[in-house]
């Protein structure tokens, strides 16, 4: 890395003052407890970067990103997630943006690359059917082309989604769909389309998690029309360009950011909860797990690096990526796993007022709750999908084993 430690100083810095001077106290502290963001709360953390140009830095300078090498991007998450900004990205910075800006024709770019920018949009992903999850390729999505009174023609489309993340909140999907059912291989018959949420013919099922929140939906498609501009990339090769955006999802999903804030968290109750009257961080259980999930934190960080440090040098990174996330969302889950062994009772959803009465009351380790506490049991719930989504723990064993190390 060309780069000298001042250099790194000084940009640390810049980074630092704007998220003091930027970052609302509200949403600090909020993000601070893991506590969730509301849509106007992520929007206005979301603005103040954009407005300073660092929303999309990843992106090509010319959609807005700001052509930074390997180590600014790094420096940038640390000092995000060091202020307690909340993470920001999401399905339309991380993955439709990069990869319309990629295989999107000239007009797709200039349409929606800007309106992403704006906050305008706001996308999720239509890829996982109620019979189609690990085997993607089997999915079922119906789009028919068909002519219109004009002679202009659109596709037709009829099927389902499912666990779409946030569709209750996007106003565009983007989904794979089945063209042609009589292709050689399932993935030969699947296209990439770019549909309008408020198309006639979409309606919206939420689905509650075991964490309580509503994340997922299933999203139902009746003759849904589809403009042919819509699509990405030539019919029937919309699975070539899905692998792609899984490879811009793996990246990310190494969650070293995300990681980072959760293993601070635990760390600062380490030196705040006692067990038996020593302090957590005294005790060799919590010493022994915290050390090894921060050590191995620390050199996922390094593999992303050096992965992004390839892809930037002009590399295609190929099947390996699949051990940042399968590594990523393992530490995450354990570290959520700690927070809650940590904090013990407390954390368990149930009226801690109610036990006022209780002679075990007088444990004001379990009724005055730890401010990480009222949350920890259901991040860790929620955590629980980090090894299922974008390709689950087994597949990505059985995708190394196969493809990286030949067995
Ligand atoms: C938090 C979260 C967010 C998500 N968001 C979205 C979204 O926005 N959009 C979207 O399209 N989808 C989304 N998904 C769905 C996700 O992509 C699927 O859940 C995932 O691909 C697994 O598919 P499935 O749930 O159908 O499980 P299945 O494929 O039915 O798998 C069930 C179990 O069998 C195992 N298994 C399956 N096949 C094999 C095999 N060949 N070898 C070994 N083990 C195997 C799996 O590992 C798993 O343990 C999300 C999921 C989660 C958890």
């Amino acid at each position: 890395m060309n780069v000298t430690q001042e250099e790194i100083a000084v940009f640390r810095n810049e980074v630092r003052a704007f998220v003091r001077d930027h970052l609302p106290e509200p949403i600090r502290e909020k993000s601070r407890l893991g506590v969730a963001l509301t849509g106007e709360e992520s929007k206005t953390w979301m603005a103040q970067l954009r407005d300073r140009g660092w929303l999309a830095p990843h992106w090509p300078q010319r959609w807005g990103g700001t052509g930074w090498p390997a180590w600014k991007r790094a420096v940038f998450q640390d000092e995000l997630v060091l202020g307690h900004a909340p993470e920001v990205g999401g399905l339309t910075f991380e993955m439709i943006g990069p990869l319309l800006a990629r295989f999107g024709t000239p007009e797709q770019q200039e349409h929606f690359l800007p309106r992403m920018m704006s906050l305008e949009h706001v996308w999720c992903q239509g890829y996982s059917e109620p019979e189609s999850g690990s085997d993607l390729a089997s999915l079922k999505t119906r789009a028919v082309r068909e002519r219109a009174a004009d002679g202009t023609e659109h596709y037709v489309v009829n099927g389902s989604k499912i666990w779409t993340s946030g569709a209750h909140h996007a106003n565009w999907i983007f989904c794979l769909v089945r063209t042609n059912p009589e292709a050689r291989t399932p993935q030969e018959g699947i296209s990439f389309l770019l549909i309008d949420m408020a198309t006639p013919g979409i309606t919206l099922r939420p689905i509650i998690g075991i964490h309580g929140w509503h994340l997922f939906n299933q999203v139902f498609l009746d003759d849904v029309k589809v403009p042919l501009d819509m699509r990405v990339g030539e019919e029937n090769q919309g699975w070539t360009i899905a692998k792609s955006l899984l490879e811009f999802e793996r990246l990310n999903l190494a969650r070293v950011a995300e990681n980072r804030r959760r293993l601070a968290k635990v760390r600062s109750i380490g030196d705040t909860v006692q067990e038996a009257g020593v302090l957590l961080r005294d005790r060799p259980w919590f010493k022994r797990r915290h050390t090894k999930l921060e050590v191995r934190l620390e050199t996922l960080a390094a593999t992303v690096l050096s992965f992004r440090q390839r892809a930037e040098a002009g590399e295609r990174l190929g099947p390996e990526t699949g051990m940042l996330k399968l590594v990523g969302s393992q530490l995450i889950q354990e570290i959520e796993t700690l927070t809650v062994d940590a904090l013990g009772p407390q954390t368990l959803p149930f009226d801690a007022q109610g036990l006022v009465d209780l002679p075990q009351a007088n444990d004001t380790q379990i009724v005055e709750r730890h401010p990480y506490a009222t949350t920890a049991s259901s991040r860790r719930f929620m955590t629980r999908g980090f090894t299922i989504a974008g390709g689950s723990s087994e597949i990505q064993h059985e995708l190394l084993a196969k493809q990286v190390l030949g067995l």
